[in-house]
C-alpha cells in the first residue's frame, strides 16, 4: 500500500480506537492535510480522491462521534473502490458487507458490533495495548443473546501458572473493548462516564436503588396513601368530555393483588404511550372515588418487566446520553459477577476483623446487587471505609515525610517571651497562650512546623502569627507572612508593627516592611535589597511576595493566612523562597475536629477557641421580608450614631452578569429610595480586586456609610466601626457563610446586629437561621453544618481535590471517620511504609488511590 494510504490508515485507526473524539492529531484531524495532501500526490494518488479526503477531513472536526465514524468508513470505502490496494485483503471493496446504519443507543450484541467495526480497523488490527484484548474470540452463537461472564480472553489473573489467583489484578486495567459487546463507540460514550477500564466498572456506583422486593401490594392500600406501586396495563379508555373541550384517560392495572384505577386529565398523548400488557410503576396519592380506590394524575415510568418478578433491589446508575440503563446494568453486572468474587481483599484481614467490615468482594457483589437493605448498608460501609482509610493513610505519611526534613532550632528563653508578652498592647487569651506554645516548641523541635492555626473571626490569631515570626526574627532569620488581599496584608503589617516595634528588645519598624501589587517600584527595589541583606526581618504582604525577584537571604518561617484563599502551588511558592521553613497557615472557617482530623491530618492543630475579653456578642435576629423597614430604621440609628453597615445580597443565579445587575440595581435602589441622604458604597464580583481593595478601604476609612454587596465581603477585614450586617436572601447561605459575614461587625466595643432576611415568609422557619440567632459560637454553628448540609462547604480547595476520591464516604458520618483514621494510625505505627509482603496490596492501592496527583497540602 502507498505510503500516503498507510498514514491515512494509521490515523483513521487512532481516531477509531480513541472513539472518534478527533484526538488522533493534534489540533483535529484536518491537520494532517498540511502534509499529506502532497505526500498524496507524490504518491501519485488520483486528485479527485486527494480531493474528497480533504472535503471529508475539513468537516471531520464538527461532526459528532457517529458521524465520524460513518463519514471515515464511507471515505475508506471510497478509496478501497478506486485503489483495490487499500480494500481489505485486497478484496474489493463492494464485496464487503454494507456498513450498518449507526444504531441509536448501544447494543450488546456483539455480533452486531463486529458488524459495525469499520474494514480499516478490522482487516489488520493494530496491536493490541494489553494481552486481555488480544483475544477478540467471537461468542459462539448459542451464546450471543446471554450475558457473557467477564472478558472475551482470559485475563493475566487468570493465566498465571499454577492458576492461583493474582496478587495484582492488572486485569482490570483492561480497556473496556475487552467486553463482549462493547466496541470502541461504546468505550467513548463509555468514557465520558469516567469508565475506561474494568476496575472503573467495580467501582461505578449506583446512584440510587429501585426496591422491587419492598413493593406494595395493591389490595394493601388505602385511601390517602402515597405510594409507589407496580403493576400491567389491563385497558386504556381515552375520553372527550365537555364537548371535546376536555379529555380523559383512564387506565386500569393489576399486580396479581388487585386492580388500580389511575385517571389523567387533558394528556391525550399517554393513550399511545400506555400499552396494554406492559408493565409500569406510579405513584401518587391513593384517593376515592365511588367507594373505590383510584389515583388522579399520577406519575408514572415503564418498569424493566424482568425486574419485577426479581424481587430484587435494583440498582439505577448515572447515565449520559446513549447509555440505557438497561444495557449499563447488564454490562456492570457482567463486570461484577466475574470480577468481584476474582478479587483478592487489599485490605488486611486483622483491619476488616477488627473494624467489622464485609470483604472486598462482598462488598462489591452487594453494592451492585444487593440481596437485602442490610447487605447493601454494609457494602457502602466497607467501601466508604476504604476512602476515608486510604485519605488517612496518605495524609499520615505527607506528615511523616514533611517531618523528616529538618528545620532549623529557634529557642527562646522564657524570660525573653514573659517580657514580649508584656508588652503587647493586650493580654493573650489561654488559648493564644496555648497556640503560642505550641507553636514555640515546633520551632526548637529541629523539625520543620506544619501547623493549621484555627480561630473564629476575631479571635487573635494574628497575634500569634506575629509572636511567632518574633522569635524567629529575633536569631536573625526571615519571616514571611502572605494574605489573600492587599487591605488584609496592610491590616496585618499594622498589627505586627503594633506589636512588636514596641518594647526594649523589639525589632526596629523597618525591619518589617510591606510589599503589595501596587508598593511602588522604588519601595520593592528597597525592600529586595533589605531582604538580600537580611536587614528586613519580617516580610508582610499579599501574592506579590512571589512576583518578581523576590528573594530573601534567610527565609525560616511562612506564614499563610486565609489559606483557602491560595492555591496548592502559591502556597509551595512562597515555600520555596526558602530550605524547609518553618510552615503556618491559619484558617477562620471552624471545622468540627473529626473533619479536620481527616483533611488535615497532615497539620497539626491549634485551635483559638476563646474571644479576647470585652467582645459584644452579635445580635442576631432573623426578619420577615415584610418587616424590612426595621432593618433600615435600625440601621439608620446606627448610622446617626456614627456607625457604619454591611448589607449583602446573595448570589441566586450562577451567571456573573446577573450578579452584576443584582448589585447595581439594589445598590442605585437602596441608595434612591431608602438612603438618599446617607454615602452608599458598592462592592461586587466583578471588579478587579484593586477596585474592590479601593472600595474596601474607603469604607474602613469612613467614606461610605453602608457597603453593599453581593459577593462575600472581603474575609478577615477588621472595620470595628461596622455594627450592622442585613444579610438578604439569607436563606441561600450556608450556616458557615452566615457566620463569616456575620463576623465581619461585632469586631469593636460596640453592640452589633446581625439581621437575616430570608426569600419568603416560610424560610423564616429555616433551621440554620434559627440556629444563626442560636449562638455565636462558629463552632457549634460548624457542627451542625456538617450535620445538616455535609461538609463541602468547610473545605474550600482542600476538598474539591479530595472529592473525586470519596465517592461512597460522607464526610459527615463521624463515627465512620473516627473508625477509618484510628485503624489507619494505628496501621501506620506498625508499618508506616507498608513493607511488610501482608500489606503489599494495600500498597498498591493505596497508591491507585492517590495518584490523582495530590501532592502538596499544606
Ligand atoms: P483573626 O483571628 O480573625 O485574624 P485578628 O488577629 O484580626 O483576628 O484579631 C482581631 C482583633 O482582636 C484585632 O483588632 C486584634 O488586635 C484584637 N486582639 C487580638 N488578640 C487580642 C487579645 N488577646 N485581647 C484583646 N484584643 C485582641
Ligand atoms: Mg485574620
Amino acid at each position: 500500500m502507498r505510503s500516503s494510504l498507510e498514514k491515512l490508515r494509521k490515523f483513521f485507526r487512532l481516531e477509531h480506537s480513541n472513539g472518534y473524539a478527533d484526538s488522533a492529531v493534534i489540533g483535529g484531524l484536518a491537520k494532517i492535510l498540511d502534509f499529506w495532501e502532497g505526500e498524496a500526490r507524490n504518491d501519485g494518488l488520483p486528485e479527485d480522491l486527494i480531493q474528497s479526503v480533504g472535503a471529508v477531513l475539513r468537516g471531520y472536526g464538527d461532526l459528532g462521534a457517529e458521524a465520524r465514524a460513518e463519514a471515515l468508513k464511507g471515505l475508506w470505502k471510497q478509496i478501497g473502490e478506486k485503489l483495490p490496494e487499500a480494500a481489505p485483503d485486497g478484496r474489493h471493496a463492494s464485496k464487503v458487507p454494507p456498513a450498518v446504519p449507526p444504531d441509536a443507543e448501544p447494543h450488546p450484541d456483539p455480533a452486531a458490533v463486529a458488524d459495525r467495526v469499520p474494514e480499516w480497523v478490522t482487516d489488520a488490527a493494530p496491536a493490541p495495548a494489553n494481552e486481555v484484548a488480544a483475544a477478540p474470540v467471537p461468542p459462539p452463537a448459542s451464546e450471543r443473546t446471554a450475558p457473557r461472564p467477564g472478558p472475551k480472553g482470559p485475563g493475566r489473573a487468570e493465566s498465571r501458572p499454577g492458576g492461583i489467583t493474582s496478587k495484582t489484578p492488572i486485569a482490570l486495567n483492561a480497556s473496556l473493548t475487552v467486553l463482549a459487546g462493547v466496541g470502541p463507540r461504546h468505550a467513548a460514550m463509555l468514557v465520558r462516564l469516567g469508565l475506561k477500564t474494568l476496575g472503573d466498572m467495580l467501582y461505578y456506583f449506583p446512584r440510587r436503588y429501585d426496591d422491587y422486593s419492598q413493593l406494595k401490594p395493591i389490595h394493601d392500600l388505602f385511601y390517602g396513601q402515597q405510594v409507589t406501586v407496580i403493576g400491567t396495563v389491563i385497558s386504556v379508555h381515552p375520553r372527550q368530555v365537555r364537548g371535546g373541550k376536555m379529555s380523559i384517560l383512564e387506565a386500569v392495572i393489576n399486580d396479581g393483588t388487585g386492580g388500580l384505577r389511575l385517571t389523567w386529565f387533558n394528556q391525550p398523548w399517554l393513550a399511545n404511550r400506555l400499552k396494554v400488557g406492559e408493565a409500569i410503576s406510579i405513584s401518587g396519592e391513593v384517593q376515592q372515588y365511588l367507594g373505590r380506590l383510584v389515583m388522579n394524575n399520577p406519575d408514572w415510568e415503564p418498569v424493566e418487566a424482568e425486574n419485577l418478578s426479581t424481587n430484587r433491589i435494583v440498582p439505577v446508575y448515572p447515565l449520559t446520553a446513549n447509555v440505557t440503563q438497561k444495557w449499563l446494568r447488564k454490562l456492570i453486572h457482567q463486570v461484577v459477577a466475574y470480577w468481584a468474587p476474582k478479587l483478592t481483599d487489599h485490605l488486611p484481614e486483622f483491619i476488616r476483623r477488627s473494624a467489622d467490615l464485609l470483604d472486598l468482594n462482598t462488598a462489591l457483589l452487594q453494592v451492585h446487587q444487593p440481596e437485602t437493605q442490610d447487605q447493601l448498608h454494609a457494602a457502602r460501609q466497607r467501601l466508604a471505609f476504604d476512602e476515608i482509610f486510604f485519605l488517612q493513610m496518605g495524609v499520615q505519611r505527607q506528615k511523616r515525610d514533611w517531618k523528616v526534613g529538618t528545620g532549623r532550632i529557634f529557642e527562646v528563653a522564657d524570660d525573653w517571651l514573659t517580657t514580649c508578652l508584656a508588652a503587647l498592647p493586650f493580654a493573650l487569651t489561654e488559648a493564644q497562650r496555648r497556640a503560642v506554645a505550641e507553636v514555640r516548641l515546633d520551632l526548637r523541635s529541629g523539625a520543620p512546623m506544619n501547623r493549621l492555626l484555627q480561630g473564629d473571626v476575631g479571635s487573635g490569631k494574628t497575634a500569634v502569627a506575629a509572636l511567632a515570626s518574633a522569635i524567629v526574627a529575633r536569631s536573625g532569620a526571615q519571616a514571611a507572612i502572605m494574605a489573600p488581599t492587599s487591605i488584609l496584608a496592610d491590616q496585618h503589617y499594622h498589627t505586627f508593627v503594633n506589636l512588636l516595634a514596641g518594647g526594649e528588645d523589639a525589632l526596629h519598624p523597618e525591619a518589617i516592611r510591606l510589599l503589595v501589587g501596587d508598593t511602588p517600584e522604588q519601595e520593592k527595589e528597597a525592600i529586595r535589597s533589605g531582604l538580600a541583606s537580611g536587614e528586613i526581618k519580617i516580610l508582610i504582604g499579599t501574592h506579590a511576595l512571589l512576583e518578581g525577584p523576590i528573594t530573601f537571604s534567610d527565609l525560616q518561617f511562612v506564614v499563610i493566612d486565609e489559606q483557602h484563599r491560595f492555591g496548592v502551588e502559591q502556597r509551595a511558592a512562597l515555600r520555596s523562597k526558602g530550605t524547609s521553613p518553618h510552615l503556618l497557615v491559619m484558617t477562620a472557617t471552624p471545622i468540627p475536629r473529626s473533619l479536620a482530623l481527616t483533611i488535615y491530618g497532615d497539620l497539626d492543630l491549634s485551635v483559638l477557641d476563646e474571644m479576647p475579653p470585652g467582645r459584644q456578642s452579635t445580635e442576631t435576629h432573623v426578619l420577615l421580608p415584610t418587616e424590612r423597614e426595621r432593618a433600615y430604621s435600625l440601621i439608620r440609628g446606627q448610622i446617626a450614631g456614627g456607625h457604619q453597615a454591611f448589607i449583602v445580597y446573595p448570589l441566586v443565579e450562577e451567571s456573573e452578569k446577573s450578579e452584576l445587575l443584582a448589585a447595581t440595581d439594589e445598590h442605585e435602589r437602596l441608595q434612591k429610595e431608602i438612603f438618599p441622604d446617607l454615602r452608599l458604597g458598592l462592592l461586587h464580583g466583578r471588579m478587579r480586586p484593586d477596585e474592590k481593595d479601593a472600595v474596601m478601604l474607603a469604607f474602613r476609612n469612613g467614606q461610605y456609610d453602608i457597603l453593599v454587596s453581593t459577593t462575600v465581603v472581603e474575609v478577615g477585614v477588621d472595620i470595628p466601626n461596622a455594627t450592622v450586617m442585613l444579610v438578604e436572601g439569607a436563606n441561600h447561605f450556608g450556616l458557615a457563610q452566615l457566620h463569616q459575614l456575620r463576623g465581619r461587625v461585632g469586631r469593636g466595643e460596640t453592640q452589633s446586629f446581625c439581621l437575616l432576611i430570608p426569600d419568603h415568609d416560610d424560610a423564616v422557619e429555616n433551621g440554620r437561621l434559627a440556629a444563626m440567632a442560636e449562638t455565636n459560637d462558629g463552632f457549634v454553628l460548624a457542627e451542625r453544618d456538617l450535620q445538616q448540609r455535609g461538609p463541602g462547604e468547610f473545605l474550600g480547595t482542600r476538598q474539591a481535590g479530595y472529592a473525586s476520591s470519596l465517592r461512597m464516604a460522607s464526610l459527615s458520618d463521624i463515627g465512620m471517620i473516627e473508625k477509618a483514621r484510628l485503624q489507619a494510625q494505628n496501621l501506620f505505627e506498625r508499618d508506616p511504609d507498608l513493607k511488610d509482603p501482608d500489606h503489599q496490596l494495600l500498597a498498591e492501592a493505596l497508591q491507585r488511590f492517590w495518584s490523582g496527583g495530590k501532592g502538596d497540602v499544606s
